[in-house]
């Protein structure tokens, strides 16, 4: 295909697809859209720039695309603004090799770009912005390609332009207020725009992965204003309420009047939702201030529902009525208020939900698994145990870690069971390793939620579990957190007691997180000290950590407990912990948790 034939090819596709009354929002997704179909490039992402502004129409072909214009948006540099202020393409066929945007190359090459070509949008001697083109891979873009795209940034500017003037002959005529996609009112978008818009925005943010959010805003009591003032005044607050609404949004939002005196704010590209609640008080704050109308002074507040999609395929069609939600219940709460529905609390707590109706059943189905971290000597590396940890492999959801499991377990009283499940599968295990490897004793450490630790009948099922698996009492650890105690440690004395007369040790895990009242250390019979891994992953970086690192080592050894550090994940922390008499160590650096299988490969090939 010749070079002439491919360009019209192009143009005419896009101009095939480009309807004559398109929003600029929807040119821009258009022309990042298709060129990535035709162009041998990644991804394409555009930017709109007018002097003196924030940019605010940014348009992107996918997630990664969306970061890059963002990157340079953010840094106020790249070479979107570079192309735009010369007027000529900027050409980086390898980041690598081109040092003109160091702070956007960084963040560019650490996202995994590898060239971006970037051309302007003219028109005339006007510049509108710049069109990106970006690839996963270094290499030029041929003579061709180049002058296709920069004959298409061209024509997308043109397109753009012809959008803004008709917005602007649209706005300053009759017709505007007319129109069936306005409120004849007060000339904002109405209900049917609204809904226009918000398909789009929902497309958009799909394939973006950004986040949507709406605001769903009801004056509180404006039918007392119509009563005690009539409806010419409610009509004049209605209006003014409009043009307060529009000077609080931002340029690329949408605020629409639903009905009555309901009015809805459409946000994208909300990368951050505190964003939203931000918007939320501005707009309670504009609304604040007194209305000067014709005849007289009216103060009214409102209640402001907020809702947010979670981004990508979690933008929700219920985004509206979730918002609508929100609002009734800042009404409810007694108004002047906003209220927020958070669609990704809410996937999260519809999670947990249906995880709580599958927990009781995993056990019976064979879902519950163990895997197995080593734990080390500091010195000289052996494997001197290995502690248990629980996973549950989902039939649709995948593995689901414990810290999901065991809050959930806890709750429906679920953890006895569990936590028998896991001793007693622990215990067969470890004991078939051990049998394997007789030449090294293997220590087995199995967590306790305090909630079966505290129940009456904890230290006989822990004794029935040993008896039934054969397991010697003094090759089991069963690893407590500080909780234990704080609840009521006259009772968690007499039950660790109980179990230490079983003749099993007892390990204080991730300690350091809790209050860690050093007293509890004596008082308790503890053998085991666990240091909590975010003291290990300061060391190195906090001087503070290594100094509780030392402190706790020394106090452990003074009292005669061992000392376990956790999440050892690079050779520099192993080292320091050598160098401060660190006993045991585990964490990434030596392995990963594994299947019992995997443990007995490793114990065999040593
Ligand atoms: P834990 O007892 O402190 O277990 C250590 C956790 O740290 C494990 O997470 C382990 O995978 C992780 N870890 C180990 N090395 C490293 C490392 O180098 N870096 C990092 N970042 N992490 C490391 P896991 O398996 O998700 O377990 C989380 C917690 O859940 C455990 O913390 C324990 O408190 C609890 N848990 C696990 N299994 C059980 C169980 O059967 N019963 C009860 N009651 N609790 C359990
Ligand atoms: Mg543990
Ligand atoms: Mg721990």
């Amino acid at each position: 295909v010749g070079q002439d034939e491919q360009l019209s090819a192009v143009l005419c596709d896009f101009a095939r697809t480009m309807l004559t009354d398109f929003p600029i929002q929807s040119i821009l997704d258009q022309l990042v859209g298709r060129i990535v179909g035709i162009l041998p490039i990644t991804s394409a992402g555009v930017t709109l720039i007018a002097p003196g502004r924030e940019p605010h129409f940014i348009a992107a072909s996918n997630e990664a695309a969306l970061r890059y214009e963002r990157l340079q948006t953010e840094l106020d540099e790249g070479p979107c603004l570079a192309a735009y202020h010369s007027g000529s393409p900027v050409l980086i066929p390898d980041l690598h090799l081109d040092d003109r945007f160091p702070r956007f190359r960084a963040g560019a090459l650490e996202a995994g770009l590898r060239a971006v070509f970037t051309f302007p949008m003219r028109h005339g001697d006007a510049r509108l912005g710049a069109l990106d083109l970006y690839r996963e891979a270094a290499g030029p873009l041929d003579e061709a390609t180049s002058d296709t795209a920069q004959t298409l940034a061209d024509v997308a500017a043109a397109y753009v332009l012809n959008a803004r003037a008709r917005d602007a002959v649209v706005r300053s005529s009759d017709h505007y207020r007319e129109s069936a996609l306005h409120d004849a009112l007060t000339g904002l978008p109405n209900r049917v725009l609204f809904h226009q818009r918000l398909d789009h925005a929902t497309q958009r943010a799909r394939r973006s992965h950004s986040v949507l959010s709406i605001l769903f805003i009801d004056l509180d009591r404006f039918k007392d204003v119509n009563d005690s003032y009539g409806h010419r005044i409610g009509d004049e607050l209605l209006m003014a309420v409009a043009q307060r609404l529009q000077r609080a949004i931002r340029a690329g939002d949408t605020v629409a009047r639903m009905s009555g005196d309901e009015f809805v704010v459409l946000c994208e590209d909300l990368d951050d939702a505190s964003r939203g609640e931000l918007l939320a008080h501005r707009i309670v704050g504009e609304l604040a201030v007194p209305f000067h109308l014709s005849e007289a002074l009216v103060k009214v507040t409102a209640s402001v529902g907020i809702a947010y999609s979670g981004p990508g395929e979690h933008v929700s069609e219920h985004l509206l009525s979730d918002a609508d939600e929100a609002m009734y219940q800042a009404k409810r709460a007694g108004g002047d208020r906003h209220q927020l529905i958070d669609l990704r609390e809410r996937t999260r707590t519809a999670t947990r939900r249906s995880l709580e109706y599958d927990l009781p059943g995993a056990a019976a189905r064979g879902e519950l698994r163990l895997a197995y971290q080593p734990v080390v000597r500091t010195r000289g590396g052996e494997i001197a145990g290995l502690e248990a940890l629980l996973r549950w492999d989902h039939p649709h959801r995948g593995l689901i870690g414990p810290d999901v499991i065991i809050p959930l377990a806890e709750q429906s009283g679920l953890i006895v069971d569990i936590g028998r499940w896991v001793l007693a599968q622990a215990c067969v295990d470890r004991n078939r390793l051990q049998h394997d490897s007789p030449h090294q004793a293997l220590q087995l450490a199995v967590n306790a939620s305090p909630h079966e630790l505290m129940r009456p009948e904890f230290q006989r099922s822990v004794q029935e579990v040993l008896m039934e698996t054969a397991t010697e009492p003094d090759a089991l650890t069963l690893e407590v957190t500080e909780t234990v105690y704080l609840e009521d440690s006259v009772r968690a004395l007499l039950v660790l007691d109980d179990l230490k007369k079983l003749g099993v040790s007892i390990a204080l895990d991730d300690f350091g997180t809790g209050f860690s009242s050093l007293t509890h250390l004596q008082q308790f019979p503890i053998d085991v000290i666990k240091i909590d891994r975010q003291f290990i992953a300061q060391l190195g970086h906090a001087p503070v950590s290594a100094a509780i690192v030392t402190s706790i080592i020394d106090l452990a050894h003074t009292l005669g407990r061992t000392v376990v550090a956790e999440g050892v994940e690079t050779a520099e922390q192993h080292e320091q912990l050598a160098a401060l008499g660190c006993d045991l160590c585990q964490g990434y650096y030596f392995a990963r948790p594994m299947p019992v299988d995997d443990l007995a490969h490793r114990l065999r090939d040593r």
